[in-house]
């Protein structure tokens, strides 16, 4: 199989808190109301039960989930619906419990329709669902069971199809290796070679729109997070904090020993918080390639255009580009799922993908791209999943901010070497591939170890 994933697919618009918690589930409701619909199965439904399981089961709750479920029957579609509506999708059918299947079909719908069962692991991947359609006799119409696989993607069990999208793509390639044999053998960059790729399925003009758009979401995504205050939902009382910290940079003087200090970095970190908080707050969030670790390409992507001289759109484009083709090696050659890998497949990967777009625009040849990826990588390789109370919060929207800092480092540091490194990309993601494979489940987003259960809720 080529390994080329389409940025359309990588950065999908949609929304909080979680990639593989809420959007995946949100698309596999939806996926099943449709077919129910296209089967004209939809009038013989008096009954919908859906049961959680793994992970999905452990952290539903925290991540939103059941909102999602049930916004997705209603006919919702996570990149055009309004986030609020997901919200309380779950929570208001204590006070009218129905549902309007595919957004025409009413039925009862009760808040322990969704059954969590977090002991039962499927073996096919630990986000495991199974939607279930009754007659009112109480036979069943249609069951389905759905993945949600990470970054969104869903796989409905039987499928033959890849939940990547098959294409006739210029240039496919399955390693980093083969990446840099067609950018030498080509002359072209990496960005050229995904954006060559694309063409498969879109014209140029396209391309570049669909790109503008992406940049414009993640942009007013950082925007929004900047300009809110409070407290993130969900109990932990976790203040945002993004609005504060760029206010006091906007305000206050930083004059240190006769010269002004470089805020740059604590711009950046206050983007990625600003995802991030979005994100916590189920707000509108293009995933990159998670909504866990959606943070980091969008606050590097935002220092670019802010703080490096003569920044421009066909930067921005060159961005993504470049780091859609990183992204596309994670996502086929291991995982960017928390609950398969740990966080060192989420935040790892969107490292990787910043560091590598930042190094492209900053001048970079495809051998500094790969090697400032491949360090990224390779400095949170064991990075573990344990989001206190099930939200995607603490240590989330921290570490985004954290890996925001590495990935600009990264680059910068890539840059100064001429591309030839003893690591390759391809070896560090097969050894973050492995370790996620002897990571205990606890720390693969179940909140059973780590900061999970040692921080005292209150
Ligand atoms: S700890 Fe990492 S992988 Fe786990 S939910 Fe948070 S960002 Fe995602």
């Amino acid at each position: 199989m080529t390994a080329y994933v389409s940025a359309f697919d990588l950065f999908s618009i949609g929304i909080g808190p979680s990639s593989s918690h809420t959007v995946g589930p949100m698309k596999a409701a939806l996926d099943f109301a449709e077919r129910l619909r296209d089967h004209n199965l939809l009038d013989q439904v008096s009954r919908v039960t859906c049961d959680l399981y793994g992970s999905l089961g452990a952290t539903g709750i925290g991540h939103g989930t059941p909102g999602a479920v049930v916004a997705g029957l209603r006919g919702l579609d996570p990149e055009t619906c309004d986030p609020a509506d997901v919200r309380t999708a779950w929570t208001g059918l204590e006070a009218s419990p129905e549902v309007a299947l595919s957004g025409t079909h009413r039925i009862a719908f009760r808040m322990d329709d969704i059954v969590f069962n977090p002991l039962v692991r499927l073996p096919a991947h630990p986000n495991a669902m199974k939607l279930t359609a009754l007659d009112s006799g109480g036979a069943t119409i249609a069951t389905d069971t759905y993945y949600s696989i990470g970054g969104g993607f869903i796989r409905r069990e039987g499928d033959a199809t890849s939940d990547v999208a098959i294409a006739d793509w210029a240039h496919p390639f399955a390693t980093s290796a083969a990446l840099m044999d067609i950018c030498a053998e080509s002359g072209l960059s990496i960005a050229e070679v995904a954006f060559d790729n694309e063409l498969a399925r879109h014209t140029a003009d396209e391309v570049n729109d669909r790109l503008d758009r992406i940049w414009k979401a993640m942009s007013d995504c950082v925007d929004a997070g900047l300009r809110t205050e409070g407290v993130l939902p969900g109990g932990l009382k976790v203040k945002r904090r993004a609005a504060l910290v760029s206010e006091h940079l906007a305000t206050e003087d930083f004059w240190v020993g006769g010269g002004r200090r470089d805020t740059t970095i604590e711009w950046l970190q206050s983007f990625a918080l600003a995802v991030n908080e979005e994100n916590a707050g189920g707000g509108r969030v293009v995933t990159a390639p998670t909504n866990g670790a959606a943070g980091i390409v969008p606050a590097v992507l935002k220092y670019y255009m802010r703080f490096v001289p003569n920044a421009n759109i066909e930067g921005v484009r060159a961005y993504l580009l470049t780091a859609t083709a990183i992204g596309s090696l994670f996502k086929t050659n291991a995982s960017i799922s928390g609950a398969e890998a740990g966080c060192q497949g989420e935040v790892g990967p969107a490292c990787a993908m910043a560091a590598a777009g930042l190094c492209a625009v900053l001048g970079g040849t495809p051998q500094q791209v790969e090697n400032a990826a491949e360090i990224a990588m390779e400095h949170h390789l064991g990075l573990t999943c344990d989001p206190v109370g099930g939200l995607v919060q603490v240590p989330c929207i921290e570490r985004n901010a954290i890996a925001s800092s590495t990935a600009v480092t990264v680059a910068r540091l890539a840059l100064h070497g001429d591309g030839n490194h003893i690591v390759s990309l391809d070896t560090v993601i097969e050894t973050m591939r492995q370790t996620g494979l002897d990571m205990s489940t606890k720390y693969k987003e179940t909140s059973e170890g780590g900061l999970a259960v040692n921080v005292v809720e209150c």
